[in-house]
């Protein structure tokens, strides 16, 4: 059964998701506070976490963080409820490493989909058992099946976001992606929504990959572009 964890204070909220949650048979964790919902996502492992960022105490960007940064939950895909709609909260909570957001008040058809979106792509990673061989660029090793790049044999830490667009990149070389294209293909948006997120994940993801961030090059008004061959 799947289980979604929801870290939401405003019990009217957390009421809302978990009725429409149980409705389509998922298990539903709660928690009214950062500390308690780390100590569940640790405790029962969630398929999904559902994060809001105005909490009591430790607050979502915390909460955010401390998942990333255990092990144990390093890999459980969040989103974000944000009530707040300035770009710079939500462009904080994904370099965090949030997989993605929604903005307070969302409809539970819209969170609905965008939870079975997340689900799907975990599932693509954990069911996928005939290994693959890795896609190989100078130093860098992406393997498709879980989800894991290396670099000169190092395990890169990425997020599954950050993972989709890597994958995108070195399987199209030199090939010029609108952020539009890429939120639609790595975040199965319509094209309408907040090409924002492409570039902070684009940005994180380049950090990560060092001197072979390079490789990703902005192409001025379109989007990005990975040249292969560069960045060694
Ligand atoms: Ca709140």
């Amino acid at each position: 059964m799947v289980k979604v964890l929801v870290i939401e204070d405003e019990a009217a909220i957390q009421e809302l998701i978990r009725f429409n949650l149980n409705k389509e048979g998922y298990a539903v964790l709660a928690a009214e506070e950062g500390i308690r919902g780390l100590e569940l996502a640790r405790r029962d492992k969630p398929d999904l976490i559902l994060l809001d960022l105005m909490l009591p105490g430790l607050d979502g960007y915390e909460v955010c963080k401390a998942l990333r940064a255990d092990k144990a939950t390093a890999r459980i895909p969040i989103i974000i409820l944000s009530a707040r709609n300035e770009v710079i909260d939500r462009v904080l909570g994904l370099e965090l490493g949030a997989d993605d957001y929604m903005i307070k008040p969302f409809s539970p058809k819209e969170l609905l989909a965008r939870i079975k979106a997340r689900l799907r792509e975990q599932n693509r990673n954990i069911s996928s058992d005939t290994p693959q061989k890795p896609i190989h660029v100078s130093d860098l090793e992406v393997w498709p099946d879980n989800y894991i790049a290396t670099l000169a044999g190092k395990p890169l830490n990425l997020t599954i976001k950050e993972f989709e667009l890597l994958h995108t990149f070195v399987t199209h070389p030199n090939r010029v992606f609108s952020r539009e294209h890429l939120l639609q293909k790595v975040w199965d948006y319509d094209a309408t929504g907040d090409t924002r997120t492409v570039d902070v994940h684009v940005s994180n993801l380049r950090q990560k990959l060092q001197e072979m961030g390079r490789s990703i090059e902005t192409i001025r008004g379109v989007g990005y572009r990975f040249a292969a061959g560069a960045g060694k």
